[in-house]
């Protein structure tokens, strides 16, 4: 699956690279950006809990 940031939401509150830094990486600009587009089933639980933590709802699975 794929996942996307909303850049327009995103204030850089990192708590997507925190829950899963092998997917998400936040820029000097503060504002995230998705390292993986493809996202490996190992990773999928991460990317979840990256969805529920972070506090501006900015990411989302892509279907
Ligand atoms: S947790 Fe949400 S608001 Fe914070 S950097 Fe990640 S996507 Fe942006």
């Amino acid at each position: 699956m794929k996942v996307k940031v909303n850049t327009d939401m995103c204030e850089g509150h990192a708590k997507c690279q925190g829950a899963a830094p092998e997917v998400f990486r936040v820029g000097d600009d503060d504002v995230s950006v998705v390292l993986v587009e493809e996202v490996s089933k190992d990773l999928e639980e991460k990317v979840n809990r990256a969805i529920r933590l972070c506090p501006r709802q900015a990411i989302a699975w892509v279907k």
